[in-house]
């Protein structure tokens, strides 16, 4: 099992998961020195434009 190492400090990365509709939004966490990056169906998402479907009701 591959583990996703964080691009800032090399700790293990936690990730979550989200379906949301049609697609799937993947959070990778570091809970060393807290950079997040998101990614929807496996391509790199800026955030504001997670910030839109999050908010998306
Ligand atoms: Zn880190």
């Amino acid at each position: 099992m591959a583990t996703t190492r964080c691009a800032q400090c090399g700790s293990p990365l936690v990730e979550i998961t989200l379906n949301r509709g049609e697609s799937t939004m993947t959070m990778q966490s570091c809970s060393t020195c807290d950079t997040r990056s998101w990614r929807a169906d496996g391509e790199l998402l800026p955030i504001h434009r997670v910030l839109e479907a999050v908010g998306r009701r």
